[in-house]
């Protein structure tokens, strides 16, 4: 059974930077639940980061540019971050994941889009840090709102 990487705050454990989760309740990802290929992680707390934690956005970028070294999260926390994507790839190598679900709009794990460093609730488009340190691996990822196309992309790297 081909295994999927998902966002552990999706899974309902409590490891959001403010002691919360953020449960998914759908049919697919309960059906994959029960199949038993989802395997969770939360790169920030893979990293060492305590919850609840400060909040951290990406300033001056997007999580690409963090891989870079051209950009930063929050005050002294990229290399957490980057720790944290390190480890949320070493899962997927080990498993042969290729199809990750993740967070919208983390510093870590947004996939499409980001706040944009200001604290304000604004986005911009834009991959968190493990988001595009997977992708750069060929790991396809899609946020909570495309269980759908996530499907499609497992359907296909099982074909
Ligand atoms: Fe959820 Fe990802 Fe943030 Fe961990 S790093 S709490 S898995 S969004």
């Amino acid at each position: 059974m081909e295994k999927l990487l998902i966002s552990a705050c999706l899974l309902g454990q409590p490891v959001r930077y403010d002691g919360g989760a953020k449960a998914l309740h759908d049919p697919t990802l309960e059906r994959w639940r029960r199949e038993g290929c989802l395997i969770a992680a939360c790169p920030e707390v893979q990293a060492g980061m305590s919850t609840p934690r400060p909040p951290a956005e990406i300033q001056g970028g997007t999580g690409a540019a963090v891989l870079d070294g051209t950009a930063r999260d929050g005050e002294d926390v990229s290399q957490a971050f980057l720790s944290g994507a390190e480890q949320a790839l070493a899962l997927c190598q080990q498993h042969d994941i290729r199809v990750a679900i993740l967070t919208e709009a983390s510093p870590s794990c947004g996939s499409r889009t980001l706040s944009d460093g200001s604290f304000t609730g604004h986005r911009v488009p834009g991959q968190g840090v493990t988001a595009a340190l997977l992708e750069r691996h060929g790991v396809r990822v899609f946020s909570q709102f495309e269980l759908k196309q996530a499907e499609r992309a497992l359907q296909d790297s099982r074909a």
